[in-house]
């Protein structure tokens, strides 16, 4: 089956599909992305994806082009025009196409609008989860809005390449305290000896995944003792457990960092609940 997707109100074979090179997404990175997950033909979260996207939009004074009923419309059209069952629809907007100048473009430029779908296989991310995954520390040379969820993603990429290069799954972000961000495409998360579930408050520093207030959702039902603060590398290396979340990932156990083993160097028993339950309480 060809895949579909949608550019600017059509929709189109995925290998015909392209945007102009004078887009800004191209040229200046100028856009924003969503990614969420599709479970079971179900799309999950999707009102926390697009509050995300219209909010990324008004932090950098950019029109989103397609909102609410019209992008839930279009999210549901490509999601059953390929055929996903489970996998991920992706959403981009950009300040659309415009004569190469870093001033924004006149107000009557459309953004461009970008949405393709994929399915992923739960069997393999299950089968990564009964392992559980390593990931190395690199620091954290993003900007500072790293709560916009922009699609200038180069720091991430380098980060995800050396992980990748280094036999690691993610890489963490650490900032000049030595204290864990979030991971290059995740949220960072770990679990004490006493049993309380730590990450990172996000009020500065991370991205506000999505994923994560779900699985704070999921733990204050499972009465897990939650705290939003900071922890250093070493702290998550002594914890009892740690794993990452996203909206492709759901919660990903977390069995080493920098090489040096996570509790019994098997997935924890918290995380476990956790991505098993996720679901419960995902919307
Ligand atoms: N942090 C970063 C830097 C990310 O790219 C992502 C994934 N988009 C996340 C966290 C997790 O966010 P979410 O749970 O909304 O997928």
């Amino acid at each position: 089956m060809s895949r579909i997707a949608y550019v600017n109100g059509q929709y189109i074979p995925h290998n015909e599909a392209c945007v102009h090179i004078e887009d800004r997404g191209y040229q200046f990175s100028d856009g924003i992305y969503e990614v969420c997950e599709v479970r079971d033909g179900k799309i999950i979260d999707v009102k926390g994806h697009l509050d995300r996207l219209e909010r990324s939009a008004k932090e950098l004074s950019m029109k989103q082009g397609l909102s609410g009923h019209a992008l839930v419309f279009v999210m549901k059209e490509i999601q059953q025009r390929n055929k996903v069952k489970n996998g991920m629809i992706y959403i981009q907007v950009t300040r659309g196409v415009a004569p190469r100048n870093h001033p924004f473009p006149s107000d009557d430029t459309p953004p461009a609008v970008v949405l393709t779908a994929k399915s992923t296989s739960r069997a393999d991310s299950d089968k990564n989860a009964e392992k559980g995954v390593a990931v190395i520390t690199v620091p954290d040379n993003r900007w500072e809005r790293v709560d916009i969820k922009t699609v200038s993603l180069l720091p991430n990429v380098m980060a995800k390449q050396k992980a990748k290069e280094n036999g690691a799954y993610e890489a963490w972000f650490v900032d000049g305290e030595n204290n864990v961000t979030e991971g290059s495409s995740t949220n960072a998360w770990i679990v004490t000896k006493d049993n309380v579930l730590v990450t990172r408050d996000a009020k500065r520093g991370i991205l506000k995944g999505i994923t994560r207030e779900g699985v704070l959702k999921t733990a204050n039902n499972h009465q897990i003792k939650i705290e939003e603060r900071r922890f250093t590398v070493k702290e998550a290396q002594e914890a009892k457990e740690a794993f990452i979340t996203a909206a492709t990932t759901v919660v990903m156990p977390v069995v080493s960092i920098d090489n040096k083993q996570v509790g019994d160097g098997k997935p924890g028993e918290i995380s476990r609940r956790l991505r098993q339950h996720f679901h419960d309480y995902a919307e």
